[in-house]
């Protein structure tokens, strides 16, 4: 279903296009990918933009027609921002997983009951199937997947970390911050006090009645809702030498470079994958595929201006930065999640895009407020401005 290239990610988004404004908000929680653009796992590693795809869609509809759209684009930013800010979460995620799983492990009934509802083996209408298509195709609808996860927290009273920990394994968009902080949307723990329940005639109305599940919980699980940390800065954005030897690290955060390659020439350039890093158990092979061949896809799109080019590990990078005599390493910055957490300790110029750095700032409380900045934010897209 997603073929990792750009080329792919552009036919998407073209065919896409035109069904991005009212089709797309009157349609868009039908469970049915004919109403979405599926463009999550191309836009999730930067195969394309955010600013492509509102750039693309803003031309053919006005900034009113496309709000739906727009905005659900800016989500992403959103939580990006909002857990950059709270990066103690995603810490408080990781390691209340390792306790999750060191308790199915432990406990044979929390170990049957996750494993039947990863297989698709629970019986309840609906969530067997969103696992088995998940597992089998790496995507979901958004409101498939708000469904599965109120299913897995509140009638299966499964762990909620163990469901993201699910997703993140399968999905071709995993994404640290918008797949963590929607589990804890659904959880209750996000918007404090306000969970998720998924309803019956709510599937039934949007998978057009192939689902009507019963028996699920009629109220939401109590989850332990410690108070938000508090706010912390923000990264500021490296600064290059442009006279320096440089060398560039190419991550699945990014694999659109060119405004890195604007501002420096490199000799050498590593490509290293992180995928593993998004869990303690083994990540999907159709998940490694896809950003295995997404980045040797940018290899070649790029090829000519990236000097010697390897792909080589986390662990590699000292040895590699040596023997190409590097005196200034730069990559495009890794938001909190494992890329960061796998390149913690590597000396490199973490760079941060004009579009990140607009917007997080913005994604201090909810959505709501965030929203109010869109118009200032669409401002700033270069190319937009004039629309
Ligand atoms: C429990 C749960 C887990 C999720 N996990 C992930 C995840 O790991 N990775 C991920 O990319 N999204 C995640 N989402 C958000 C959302 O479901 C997907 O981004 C969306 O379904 C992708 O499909 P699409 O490209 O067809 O979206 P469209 O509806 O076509 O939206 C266009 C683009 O907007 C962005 N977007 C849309 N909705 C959201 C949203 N709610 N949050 C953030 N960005 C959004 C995506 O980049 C998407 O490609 C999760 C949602 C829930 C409820």
């Amino acid at each position: 279903m997603f073929t990792p290239t750009r080329p792919a990610a552009l036919r998407r988004l073209a065919d896409f296009t035109p069904r991005a404004g009212r089709d797309y908000a009157t349609l868009r929680n039908h469970d049915d990918m004919a109403h979405v653009s599926a463009l999550s796992p191309y836009i999730r590693h930067r195969i394309i933009t955010e600013e492509e795809v509102l750039r693309a869609v803003l031309t053919q509809h006005s900034p009113q027609a496309a709000e739906k759209f727009v905005q659900e684009v800016f989500w992403r930013g959103y939580w990006k921002g909002w857990l950059e800010q709270r990066p103690a979460l995603w810490a408080d995620y990781r390691r209340d997983l390792g306790a999750a799983l060191n308790a199915v492990q432990t406990q044979a009934g929390l170990r049957q009951r996750w494993q039947a509802a990863c297989l698709g083996q629970t019986g309840i209408d609906g969530f067997d199937h969103w696992a088995r298509q998940l597992v089998d195709t790496g995507y979901l609808h958004n409101h498939a997947r708000m469904w599965f996860a109120s299913i897995w927290i509140h009638t299966l009273d499964l762990p909620w970390v163990l469901g993201a920990d699910f997703f993140l394994r399968h999905l071709l968009d995993g994404d640290p911050a918008s797949n963590t902080l929607s589990w804890r949307w659904v959880g209750g723990i996000q918007t404090l006090g306000k969970a998720y329940l998924a309803q019956p005639d709510n599937i039934a109305k949007y998978t057009q009645g192939r689902f009507r599940p019963e028996g699920l919980a009629q109220v939401a699980a109590t989850l332990p809702c410690p108070p938000h940390p508090d706010r912390g800065a923000l990264p500021a954005s490296g600064v290059i030498d442009p006279a320096k030897r440089s060398g560039l690290i190419i991550t699945e955060e990014d694999l659109s470079p060119d405004w890195l390659l604007d501002q420096v020439t490199p000799v050498a350039t590593a490509f290293v994958r992180t995928t593993a890093w998004r869990s303690p158990l083994q990540v999907a092979p159709m998940v490694t595929d896809f950003v295995a061949a997404a980045m040797r896809d940018c290899q070649d799109r790029y090829a000519g201006q990236l000097g010697q080019v390897s792909v080589i590990s986390v662990d590699a990078l000292p040895a590699w930065r040596r023997a190409a005599g590097l005196d200034q390493v730069v990559m495009a910055y890794p938001p909190v999640g494992p890329t960061a957490d796998a390149l913690r300790s590597v000396d490199a110029l973490r760079m941060l895009r004009a579009y990140d750095l607009d917007a997080w700032p913005h994604a201090t409380h909810g959505f709501f407020r965030f929203k109010d900045a869109i118009p200032k934010l669409l401002g700033r897209i270069k190319g937009l401005a004039l629309l």
